[in-house]
């Protein structure tokens, strides 16, 4: 299987931009009561190694959903496998994801969330492809942004593998 990846983001490339994002993070909430918020599963090595390079201090908390459809894109139909166990009302929130591509699962995710009145609700993603978006949703922070291309590593998977690739590659299947 990781001989059909072709790399795309080096493991060196990856670590500086996400120290980069973690500077800006500690600017821009500086002094505020700050929840960073997990989706699951792809999201663990950018997470955990975003919220080391973020020095502030701030409470973490996960959330996983599932899209389902049966295709290979997500319907926008969102269902909560496994909600916060923190509070975000009058808190500032900052939701983190692997990859943005149609951007159905985050839209149905930040009016899940917006519903609970955060101080502030922000979007921050490893990757971009927006050339793929269906609906509009603003992402405050994106680490890069690629072309499409299906892409494994780094969180990302292929049938559940490929996970922990410490770069990220384009699959052929
Ligand atoms: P969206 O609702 O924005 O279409 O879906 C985002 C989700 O689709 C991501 O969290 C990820 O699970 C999956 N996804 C989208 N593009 C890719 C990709 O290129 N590779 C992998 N492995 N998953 C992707």
């Amino acid at each position: 299987m990781r001989d059909r990846t072709t790399p795309l983001l080096t493991e060196a490339q990856i670590q500086t931009r996400v120290r980069e994002l973690g500077a800006q993070l500690a600017a821009d909430y500086a002094g505020k009561d700050l929840v960073m918020v997990g989706l699951l599963n792809g999201v663990y090595p950018f997470f955990a190694d975003l919220t080391r390079a973020t020095a502030l201090e701030f409470e973490v908390s996960f959330m996983q959903v599932s899209s389902y459809g049966g295709g290979t894109e997500s319907t926008g139909e969102v269902h909560i496998l496994k909600d916060l166990d923190a509070s975000i009302q009058g808190r500032h929130a900052l939701v983190v994801e692997d990859i943005v591509d149609t951007g159905l699962t985050l839209f149905k995710v930040r009016n899940l969330l917006l519903d609970r009145e955060p101080a502030s609700l922000k979007i921050c993603t490893l990757l971009d492809k927006p050339s793929r978006r269906r609906v509009e949703v603003p992402v405050d922070y994106i680490g890069f942004t690629i072309e499409d291309h299906f892409v494994v590593g780094y969180g990302l998977d292929y049938n559940g593998k490929l996970r922990n690739l410490p770069y990220v590659g384009v699959y052929h299947p």
